[in-house]
């Protein structure tokens, strides 16, 4: 069949297809399911937005609804009992090994959908597509690797692509709340693991989120670099998000009104 395996080899073109669809991966969740659903601070336009969710549907099987409401449980009780995925309370190595399954447990309870699951998409993809079919993605991203790739390097490929963000999500959830710097006295554990983190698109700015969950840009000082805030620009330049709120104070003056 004409182009069956043709991207197996060399072997630094599987590598690199990983490695940029992973980021892409990374665009979406952090720009998408996270500073625009989940707190608000972004918005873009109907075509961009369905582009993020058609990925995030073909690369990880999330459902909207799910992440966004395990998530605002996350900021309501951030390092408390009811927190769904604290190293404060599970330990550091299980957050960080296995953030996925504590993510699961909590995305599978009805009550917690229902009281934080408010403003997600409930159109006919959602319901018909992307929430009642959440695998197929999954399953059609599984045949584009086997074809482009041969079946065993299109395998470990797509392997690769769909452990990417359980990968990202134990670093945020556990490092990000245990080790690293603080720029904010916050309630919670959120700690900064920048420069380290930088590949995360800003996530690694964990305690700085906290302190301003609402906020758009995720950098409180000059030196930090926000990549996610970066792709933000450019596609606000290209009329297609807009900002609802980004932190306009400089980290001293926000943290000496509100986490003083
Ligand atoms: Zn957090
Ligand atoms: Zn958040």
């Amino acid at each position: 069949m004409p182009g069956y395996g043709v991207l197996a080899h060399p072997w630094w073109v599987p590598v690199l297809w990983i490695v940029i669809l992973g980021h892409v991966t990374n665009i979406c969740n952090t720009l998408y399911l996270h500073r625009s659903v989940t707190h608000g601070g972004v918005s873009f336009s109907p075509i961009t937005e369905h582009v993020m969710r058609f990925w995030l549907w073909l690369t990880t099987a999330i459902v909207t609804r799910e992440w966004v409401a395990v998530h605002r449980k996350h900021h309501a009780f951030a390092d408390r009992e009811g927190d769904p995925h604290s190293p404060e309370v599970e330990g550091l190595w299980p957050i960080l090994l296995a953030n996925v399954f504590f993510y699961r447990k909590a995305a599978q309870d009805q009550e917690l959908l229902a009281k934080y699951g408010d403003g997600c998409p409930d159109d006919w993809m959602e319901r018909h597509v992307y929430s009642r079919h959440r695998s197929l993605g999954l399953l059609v991203m599984l045949l584009l690797d086997a074809f482009l790739f041969g079946p065993l390097v299109g395998l470990i490929v797509w392997s690769a692509m769909s452990i990417w963000m359980p990968i990202f999500g134990g670093v945020i959830n556990g490092i990000g709340h245990a080790k690293g710097y603080r720029n904010f006295k916050t309630r919670d554990h959120s700690h900064n693991i920048y420069p380290w983190g930088i590949w995360i698109l800003g996530e690694e700015l964990h305690n700085n989120h906290h302190a301003d969950p609402r906020s758009a840009k995720f950098k409180a000082h000059w030196w930090e670099f926000d990549i996610g805030w970066m792709y933000i620009q450019i596609l606000r330049l290209l009329g297609l998000a807009e900002v609802e709120y980004a932190r306009q104070e400089s980290a001293k003056t926000f943290a000496r009104k509100h986490w003083s």
